[in-house]
């Protein structure tokens, strides 16, 4: 891990500052944050801190005054070579202005000026992404999220402003604040306020509304989904070993087993045939583990602008460590590297963000990567301590299928012990997962039509209807099996 990564966010700026380093740019919605944070720095280093913005021109922060009307990119950058170099200079949405090439060049001769010339300049805004002809002239730095010290400063600021009942115990109130990692300040601020003015009273209540907020923000976050933990391991028919490794892992992912001196699990990449139970196990996990399940829709990250994809990648996967412990789906991790289409480039680049994320990340988020088709994934992917381990998801055996059976009668709402669940294992072999829950599906429609109650027979007759897909991907099967053998992957099951 690169070292700056430990760095916090104002120990790297103070880094820069007292290198004087001429142009750092931060995309973040969350200006006043970056304002106040970096205001509060300079003071310490006895500089000055001033911004600028295109409607207000420059505005000093210390005497809380405006200053200069400069309203026109050149003028600002000629004014900044006349500063000192004992200033900040943060220029607002700045970014849009270097759509001119004339602006740019500005910038790399303002970047090549000898160090101590000139204040150091931070470009803020949602979206700053560098320009690729300024690459080489600026840094890039990522604010993170709010921490949990700065949410309970808003909360507290809340509860000053506007009276409420206080409900919570020193408990719920850091339950509160928790569940509002992930948002920004200014939506904490609005969540809080509106917690508390709705009915004047802070209780237990307003948690379900921050955690309802969040879903939300994640869901306009465009590529994250927050999935609701309904399905458990109780819901998985056999594979055993995947289980188990899963449920040795649960305290491994607990703070008790960092002070331990643990590693965090980092993640697990489920490789098998549709409808093997993957996406099934990856729901569980959330659930075994107690922590929110967020999928990864790798599709959705892409986009034709340039440096948008990495951009909505790296800001989907800031916002789930802002939300860990949580584990990270990353659904048909095979699309990520198709959906780029002709532009592999920009594929690689986004697989690239994701791999550095995983090796890098330092907040526990527990990935699992699902995966239908190997041939697709390039190999480094599946490379070896990349993911803590590689299951294989083979067709279920005879035990294995009556234990889905059952599964699956059991949330109809009956007793599996009222059916010959072996007899119909037995006639119910290459089907997978999906297929024998549809059979079990399939002969509640027939018995609910005659008006009595399904019985082995019904899931009998069902099953002959069914061709399973195993038929036609046998050379698929064989190639999974073969990769299996290679010793790339642990089977998902014992005992077959
Ligand atoms: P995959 O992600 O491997 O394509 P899914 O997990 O989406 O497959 O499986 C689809 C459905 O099939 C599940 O929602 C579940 O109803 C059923 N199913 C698959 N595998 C199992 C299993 N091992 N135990 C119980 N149900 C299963």
């Amino acid at each position: 891990m690169p070292e700056r990564a430990h760095l916090a966010f104002a120990d790297q700026l103070a880094v820069h500052l007292r290198a004087s380093s001429p142009l750092l740019v931060v995309d973040t919605v969350e200006e006043q944050r970056l304002v106040a944070k970096a205001a509060e720095l300079a003071r310490q280093l006895g500089m000055r801190c001033l911004t600028w913005d295109a409607v207000g021109g420059f505005h000093s922060v210390d005497e809380g005054r405006a200053m200069a009307p400069a309203t026109d990119a050149h003028d600002v950058l000629s004014r900044l070579r006349a500063m000192s170099s004992d200033s900040l200079v943060i220029l607002k949405d700045f970014h849009h202005e270097w759509e001119d090439p004339r602006v740019r060049r500005a910038l790399r001769n303002y970047a090549q000026r000898g160090s101590a010339a000139g204040p150091t300049v931070i470009v803020v805004g949602a979206g700053a992404v560098v320009h690729p002809e300024l690459v080489d002239a600026t840094v890039t730095l990522e604010l993170p999220p709010p921490t949990r010290y700065e949410l309970q400063a808003v909360l507290s600021d809340v509860l000053a402003a506007h009276w409420a009942r206080r409900e919570l115990d020193p408990a719920g109130v850091e339950h509160l604040v928790e569940s509002a990692r992930g948002l920004t300040l200014e939506q904490a601020r609005r969540v809080f306020t509106r917690a508390v003015v709705a009915d004047g009273v802070l209780d237990h209540r307003d948690v379900a509304l921050v955690q309802e907020e969040k879903k939300q923000l994640i869901a306009a976050s465009g590529a994250l989904e927050y999935l609701d933990p309904d399905l458990g391991p109780e819901d998985v028919g056999g594979l055993d070993a995947l289980k188990e490794w899963l449920r040795l892992r649960e305290r491994g992912f607990s703070a008790a087993a960092r002070e331990f001196g643990l590693p965090a699990p980092k993640g697990v990449a489920l490789i098998g045939l549709p409808g093997t139970g993957k996406s099934l196990t990856a729901k569980a996990v959330g659930r075994l583990w107690g922590v929110p399940l967020l999928r990864l829709d790798v599709g959705a990250i892409y986009s034709s602008y340039m440096g948008e994809s990495e951009r909505r990648a790296r800001h989907a996967l800031r916002l789930a460590e802002a939300i860990a412990p949580c584990v990270v789906w990353i659904d048909e991790l095979e699309k990520a590297v198709a959906s780029g289409g002709n532009d592999t480039g920009t594929s690689t680049r986004v697989v690239g963000t994701l791999l550095t994320w995983m090796a890098e990340k330092s907040a526990p988020c527990f990935v699992v990567a699902t995966a239908n088709d190997i041939s697709r994934l390039p190999p480094e992917l599946l490379r070896r301590g990349r993911f803590d381990e590689i299951f294989f998801l083979d067709l279920p055996s005879a035990a294995e299928r009556a234990e889905i059976l059952a599964v699956h009668v059991r949330r109809s709402g009956r007793d599996p012990a009222g059916f010959d669940l072996g007899a119909v294992a037995a006639r119910t072999e290459g089907f997978v997962g999906a297929e024998l829950a549809q059979v079990v599906a399939d002969a509640l429609v027939v018995a609910f039509d005659a008006d009595r109650d399904i019985a082995t027979a019904d899931l009998l007759a069902c099953a002959a209807e069914v061709v399973p897909l195993a038929v036609s991907q046998r050379e698929r099967i064989a190639a999974l099996r073969g990769w299996l053998a290679e010793g790339r992957a642990k089977p998902a099951s014992t005992g077959r």
